[in-house]
């Protein structure tokens, strides 16, 4: 537990970073998003309040996050190159660095459930495929049918991505983010957008967590795992130090091990909670090709939302229970 006696509970979440099409949209179609973000803040602000341990306020952040087919998560992942989801979560307690990690699962109506779920077990702290699925019905979570996570136009997107892919004689796109196709209604483009979501908590008792949930990236190749559930890369939290959540181009994002090395950088040079993200954001991860975001939250609950794309959904809030959201990179945080 944290030595701080003077620290703020906070909840921070991202739903993603990517590219802006700010001028394609209308402003209703803008203000769905940060009312959707506020809603969030708001369901996982009454567990804070209630004294909630740092990692279940975590959890029911993303489980709300997922349940939104806005982002990519849960219902409204993305799709792989064959059709199919395959969803990665993570959640990761700072009080005695306890994890669980799933990947690869299709039936598991809330990943990030299971995952807690995996991290209650006491071990193994990553499972795969079936038998993460298995092991998740066992211990009582929802399970569904998989094209419950199925809507039109993650489908769409996929089908544009494989049709850009197909048109410019290389093998098919593996990141939305690259593809080229026609604009979707949302701020930031669905095809060019890390769709990944993700929270970082500083409990009223003074511990950290973090979770992430994500679909992966469209038209991936059916097997491929991004940063989000291997800890350390998309996903860490340390009490005393920092908790922190990633979404971006999967790929640099582990060969960085982007959220650990926020975490060494506050603990082992004693850079504060922005200096260590601006650094990873800004330095480490663009010579890897890392586009993305992360959120942070520090001991004391200094909270950054650090991105080097053109934008990323996220919000924070405190005790005060005033969600505060923004999208794009010149947004200053307000309320919805
Ligand atoms: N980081 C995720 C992945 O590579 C993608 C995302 O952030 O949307 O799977």
């Amino acid at each position: 537990m944290t030595t701080s006696t003077s620290f703020r509970p906070v909840i921070a979440i991202h739903g993603g970073a990517g590219t802006i099409t700010r001028a394609s949209i209308t402003p209703a179609q803008q203000q769905a998003y940060r009312e959707a973000l506020r809603d969030v803040l708001h369901g996982a602000q009454q567990k804070l309040a209630a004294g909630a341990p740092a990692e279940e306020v975590a959890v029911e952040a993303v489980r709300l996050l997922e349940e939104c087919p806005l982002f990519n998560a849960g219902r409204g992942a993305v799709f792989t190159a064959d059709a199919t989801h395959e969803m990665d979560a993570c959640v990761m307690r700072g009080r005695d660095l306890a994890c669980g990690s799933l990947a690869g699962v299709s039936t598991v109506r809330n990943p990030v459930r299971a995952a807690l779920a995996l991290m209650a077990a006491g071990g193994p702290v990553f499972m795969i495929g079936e038998a993460a699925e298995q092991f998740a019905a066992k211990e009582g979570c929802e399970m569904v049918a998989r094209d419950w996570f199925s809507t039109e136009q993650r489908l769409a997107q996929l089908r544009t991505v494989q049709a850009a892919a197909l048109a410019s004689g290389r093998e098919q796109v593996a990141l939305d983010h690259t593809a080229q196709s026609q604009t979707p209604a949302a701020p930031l483009d669905e095809r060019k957008k890390m769709g990944t979501v993700g929270a970082v908590v500083l409990d009223v008792h003074g511990h950290l967590a973090a979770a992430t949930s994500t679909g992966g990236l469209t038209n991936k190749k059916p097997g491929r795992v991004g940063d989000s559930p291997v800890v350390g890369a998309g996903t860490y939290a340390k009490n005393a130090v920092v908790a922190v959540s990633c979404t971006g181009v999967g790929e640099a994002f582990i060969r960085g091990s982007a959220a650990h090395t926020v975490a060494a950088r506050v603990e082992l040079l004693g850079e504060s909670v922005a200096q260590a993200t601006a650094e990873v954001i800004h330095r480490v991860l663009p010579p890897l090709g890392g586009d993305g975001g992360l959120i942070a939250v520090g001991a004391d609950g200094e909270v950054s939302l650090c991105f080097n794309s053109e934008g990323m959904y996220r919000g924070q809030i405190g005790m005060d229970g005033e969600a505060l959201v923004a999208i794009y990179a010149n947004d200053a945080l307000a309320p919805a």
